[in-house]
């Protein structure tokens, strides 16, 4: 929702449930989606080695699950794309292993697996890719007005209510 426009497209590599329920979701909220690579015919057994060529011309992101909770397998390399940033869900291997961050122009993980509390989202994201966000946008969602709040707008948001509820 905050990389693409209606329209617009992205591009996915399916190794497993998270990766499929991605693609899932972004076509419900009207967004084109290439599937670049699905391994359902092998019951998600092999994960692909990635490069710009496996890129689509129209993509504007590639989207990947870095590390396939339910499958038990993984990207040993993970991929090197200079054509679009690459947007990695990393739940269930943040912190587990050294990555070069500056190789994913957006990472995003669920505290509950390997981090923390459940109910926490790590985002990780390059300046340049929030600053235009795309309307609408329910400002919860809004990786721009959270980095701009120093992901407090929750907070400010809670704060409010309670104001409100206590008068
Ligand atoms: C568990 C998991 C999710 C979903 O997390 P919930 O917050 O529990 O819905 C998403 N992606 C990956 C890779 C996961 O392992």
């Amino acid at each position: 929702m905050n990389l693409l426009r209606k329209g617009e497209t992205a591009d996915f590599s399916i190794t497993g449930v998270w990766a499929n329920k991605a693609e899932q979701e972004a076509k419900k909220l009207g967004f084109n989606t290439n599937i670049i690579y699905d391994d359902k015919a092998n019951n998600y057994t092999l994960v692909p080695n990635l490069n710009d060529s496996n890129i689509s011309a129209n993509a504007k992101y590639l989207h990947i699950t870095s590390n396939n909770t339910i499958y038990g397998t993984r990207y040993k390399t993970l991929p090197k794309i200079k054509k679009v940033p690459v947007v990695a869900d990393m739940t269930s291997d943040l912190l587990s292993r050294k990555i070069n961050v500056s190789d994913f122009g957006i990472i995003f993980a669920g505290a509950q697996k390997n981090i923390g509390p459940s109910g926490l989202t790590i985002v990780i994201a390059r300046n340049d890719l929030i600053e235009g966000v795309k309307e609408p946008m329910p400002v919860l969602l809004n990786y721009s007005t959270i980095a701009k709040n120093k992901s407090l707008q929750y907070s400010t948001y809670l704060l409010h209510l309670h104001r409100q509820t206590s008068l």
